[in-house]
């Protein structure tokens, strides 16, 4: 089996949009799975095929214990936003393709998503706060876009040129 790794910015690939599923079936499946297990494995809250190469829309999402009460992952295909609420919220941000920088964003409060589920069913959900923050990074992540794409402009060409500068100075390491 082939081992996904993460991409991390500048890599065009990352910008690339992502295609819809046809439907969720044992190939999806397992991609799911796949995405799921190196989220885990780096600690990230969610995680989106094109960020391991593969550019289908699909993302997971786990946010873990949430006051006591666990999270039951969220395996998304073909996600869409239906609704966004116009009351918005600034959350600090940071992404496993952009290792080591974190900035507030700004992002609709509310929304509403339809997927498939894991199960090939569709399926709708509302959410709030973290949740909705997460569902809009990862919907991001499937139409080419990174969370530095929503800072001014002066904060993201400070941190994509520090991403430059990291790059080819651990380029020999890697
Ligand atoms: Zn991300």
């Amino acid at each position: 089996m082939k081992i996904l790794e993460i991409l991390t910015a500048p890599d065009p690939r990352l910008l690339q949009k992502a295609l819809p599923v046809e439907k969720v079936d044992n190939s999806v499946r397992k991609l799911m799975d796949q995405l799921l297990e190196i989220m885990y494995f780096k600690r990230g809250l969610g995680l989106a095929s094109v960020q391991v190469g593969i550019h289908k829309r699909v993302a997971v999402i786990d946010l873990g214990e949430r006051e006591g009460v666990p999270f039951k992952p969220l395996l998304m295909a073909n996600p869409e936003l239906l609704w966004v609420s116009p009351m918005t919220q600034r959350t600090e941000e940071g992404c496993l393709s952009v290792p080591g920088y974190y900035a507030e964003v700004v992002r609709p409060l509310e929304i509403r998503v339809s997927y498939l589920d894991e199960n090939n069913k569709k399926q709708e959900l509302e959410a709030r706060g973290l949740l909705a923050d997460c569902i809009q990074h990862e919907i991001d992540h499937l139409n080419g876009i990174l969370f530095i794409e929503h800072l001014s402009f002066l904060k993201r060409k400070i941190i994509s040129n520090k991403l430059i500068k990291e790059k080819k100075y651990t380029k020999g390491d890697l």
